[in-house]
């Protein structure tokens, strides 16, 4: 039961926005940057933000040769363009609001690892240099197959390597401890354990219906102005008719290796694989496409076919001379969609949402969450 001072406190605001993870968080600092008198409420389901933002694996890029032509295939030149553009955009964004240091922002660069059968790949670098050319000022990717041997995969499987020097990484869980702290000194209120189950509108307010922890039969509804929905993966509870299916991705961390021979972001076979050195650990994630279906899930649960098979590929791709022992393993979940581009969407003229960011979101996030900021 709630008192006269809550209902008159606790309950009003100007944005209501559903969702802490990276977009809702941006979305939140680029509306309190803009007004500091407005009153702008986060809600979070759960204790922590708990979809994809704080279980990442923290790589600060926008793209692999291969990615990027595949993505060529599908959208036109343009498009590819303005994606990359979206996510430079982001980090950029990331990097100025909340400092490098305060991300762990490293640049080691970013490498992808070329196996035979894409060897092809390697005959149009220029091509999608010359696309990025006019984001970058300057030729992105570049073949560095002197560096195979020295950073110790195994050579049989790695024919090639690409280089890209625009590609960094970030602390995960600083950057979002940082985003949650920026947002809250400005005056920003976030609420966790605080579960959104439904909304409703007038022509001049919106009233969001979460979940009573305490007494499961009473829920508390919060009224404002305008709605963001920020929640991602998890938006068909509010929006069934959504188009997005959740991905879920797993991943796992060794303890420290000693002689680790080599620093940076790396990708390979599309993306699906990814790891990177976190001090002297391996951080290290992918195989959805082991099994889409299977993966097709917001359980954050890991499975054994999909860690085994990670730990398979270290020893057999990545360090193939070295011992190593897993330390932890967890697992998060993304948006995808038919195409790479988020949702992005007005709903009604006091409802948006800003949701279905895909694999690259910690750069699309800052971006999106001002887009956003600036609809009404
Ligand atoms: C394993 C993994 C590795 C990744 N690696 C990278 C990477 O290296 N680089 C990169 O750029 N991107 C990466 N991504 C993608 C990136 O993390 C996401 O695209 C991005 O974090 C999405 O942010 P978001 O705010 O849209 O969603 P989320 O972070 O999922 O935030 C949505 C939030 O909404 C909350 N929520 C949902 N429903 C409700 C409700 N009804 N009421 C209240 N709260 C609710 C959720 O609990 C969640 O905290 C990775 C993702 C995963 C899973």
């Amino acid at each position: 039961m709630l008192s006269f001072w809550e209902k008159n406190s606790l309950l009003q605001y100007d944005y209501l926005i559903i969702g802490a993870g990276i977009v809702g968080l941006s979305a939140a600092a680029s509306l309190i940057e803009k007004n500091k008198a407005q009153k702008i409420l986060v809600i979070e389901r759960s204790l922590f933000p708990t979809g994809a933002s704080t279980k990442n694996a923290g790589f600060a890029c926008f793209g692999s040769v291969t990615e990027l032509l595949s993505d060529l295939q599908k959208m036109s030149e343009k498009s590819v363009q303005e994606l990359v553009v979206q996510r430079w955009n982001g980090l950029q964004k990331l990097q100025k609001r909340l400092g490098e240091k305060n991300i762990g922002l490293l640049n080691h660069g970013g490498y992808e690892l070329i196996a035979e059968k894409e060897t092809d790949c390697l005959q149009h670098i220029s091509k999608v240099n010359e696309l990025l050319e006019p984001i970058f000022q300057d030729k992105v990717f570049e073949q560095r197959d002197d560096l195979i041997k020295p950073f110790g995969f195994n050579q049989e499987k790695v024919k090639h390597l690409i280089y890209n020097r625009f590609e960094s990484q970030i602390d995960t869980g600083a950057m979002m401890v940082s985003l949650l702290n920026y947002v809250q000194q400005k005056g920003v209120r976030v609420l966790t354990g605080c579960e959104a189950v439904q909304f409703e509108e007038n022509r001049e307010k919106v009233f969001v219906k979460v979940k009573n922890p305490l007494e499961s039969k009473q829920s508390i509804v919060f009224k404002a102005n305008k709605l963001l929905i920020c929640t991602n993966a998890f938006t068909s509870s509010l929006l069934p008719d959504i188009d997005l299916k959740p991905g879920r991705g797993q991943v796992l961390v060794t303890k420290p290796i000693e002689q680790l021979p080599f620093k940076g972001v790396f990708h390979y076979d599309e993306g699906f694989y990814y790891f990177r050195n976190y001090g002297k650990r391996i951080i290290f994630g992918g195989g959805r496409n082991l099994d889409f279906k299977g993966e097709e899930t917001t359980k954050i649960e890991t499975t054994t076919q999909i860690i085994d098979h990670l730990k398979d590929q270290l020893k057999e791709v990545i360090i193939p001379q070295l011992d190593f022992e897993v330390d932890h393993q967890w697992a998060g979940i993304m948006a995808f969609g038919d195409n790479k581009q988020p949702i992005f969407k007005v709903l009604s003229p006091n409802i948006a949402i800003g949701v279905r960011l895909g694999g690259m979101g910690v750069a699309i996030g800052s971006e999106l969450g001002d887009k956003l900021a600036g609809l009404f």
